[in-house]
C-alpha cells in the first residue's frame, strides 16, 4: 500500500469509527505525511493505531489522539495557535493545515531542530519553532486564539491561561504522570468553562509550571 492509501486507511478505520467528524481535520490527517515525522525506524508502523517512539524518551502521539485534540480546538483557518511539545512536528503540521499561524515550543533541542528542518523541507511557512520551557508560553506572541499542550500536566500552567485570548480554547491532558484526562478550556467573559473528555497517557510536561524533572 502506498503512503496516501495508508493515510486513507488510518482515517477510515481509526478516526471515523471513533467519532471524529470535522471534515477539515479528517482531510488534514489524510494529507500530512506522518511517516516522515515518525522517522525511518517507524516506517512500517507509521499509520498504525498507536503512539511511536521518536527518540529522547519522547513519542509521536497516536493518530486518534492527534485527531481528537485537533477537533476540540474548533479551527476555522483564521486562528493563531500555540502548541507546547513540538516532538516530531506532526501535530504542528496538522495545525498548520487548519489554522493561520502555529507557534510551537519544544524543550529538547534535537527534537525542535529536527521538526524545524521537516517543516522547511515540506514548505510550511506558517509554523514558528522555539526551543525552551513551553510552560512559560510565548508571551511576546500572546494572546493566542488556541493553545494545545501535547504533554501530561499536573495542572494547567498559569502562564498559558494568561496567554489565552477571549473566547479562546485550550486543550490539555491533566492528571498524574502516568494517566490523564483530556480537558478543554474555553475562556469566556464569565470566566473559564472546563469540559472533560477521554482518558489518555502522555509523556510528562517538564518545566516551571509542569512536572519538576524527567524521570522517564
Ligand atoms: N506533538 C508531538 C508530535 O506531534 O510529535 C508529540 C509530543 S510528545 C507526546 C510530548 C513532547 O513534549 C516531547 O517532545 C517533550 O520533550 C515535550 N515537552 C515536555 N515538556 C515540555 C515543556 N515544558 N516545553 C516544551 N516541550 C515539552
Amino acid at each position: 500500500m502506498d503512503h496516501k492509501s495508508r493515510r486513507a486507511w488510518m482515517v477510515e478505520t481509526q478516526l471515523i469509527p471513533r467519532g471524529i467528524k470535522d471534515q477539515r481535520v479528517l482531510a488534514a490527517l489524510r494529507k500530512v505525511p506522518r511517516h516522515l515525522f515518525a522517522g525511518e525506524s517507524n516506517l512500517p508502523n507509521a499509520y498504525d493505531d498507536m503512539a511511536l517512539s521518536i527518540g529522547e524518551g519522547q513519542t509521536i502521539s497516536q493518530p486518534y489522539m492527534v485527531a481528537i485534540m485537533t477537533e476540540l480546538l474548533e479551527l476555522s483557518g483564521e486562528e493563531k495557535v500555540l502548541e507546547i511539545g513540538t516532538g516530531s512536528g506532526y501535530q504542528g503540521a496538522i495545525l498548520a493545515e487548519l489554522a493561520k499561524e502555529v507557534y510551537t515550543i519544544e524543550r529538547i533541542p534535537v527534537l525542535s531542530e529536527r521538526a524545524a528542518s521537516m517543516f522547511l523541507a515540506l514548505s510550511y511557512k506558517n509554523i514558528y519553532v522555539k526551543t525552551g520551557d513551553g510552560t512559560l508560553g510565548w508571551p511576546q506572541e500572546a494572546p493566542f486564539d488556541r493553545i494545545i499542550i501535547t504533554a501530561a500536566a499536573p495542572k494547567i500552567p498559569d502562564p498559558l491561561l494568561d496567554q489565552l485570548g477571549m473566547n479562546g480554547i485550550l486543550v490539555i491532558p491533566v492528571g498524574s504522570r502516568f494517566s490523564q484526562t483530556l480537558l478543554k478550556i474555553r475562556m469566556t467573559e464569565d470566566g473559564i468553562v472546563e469540559k472533560h473528555y477521554t482518558p489518555c497517557v502522555f509523556v510528562p510536561l517538564i518545566g516551571k509550571y509542569g512536572w519538576e524533572r524527567d524521570t522517564s
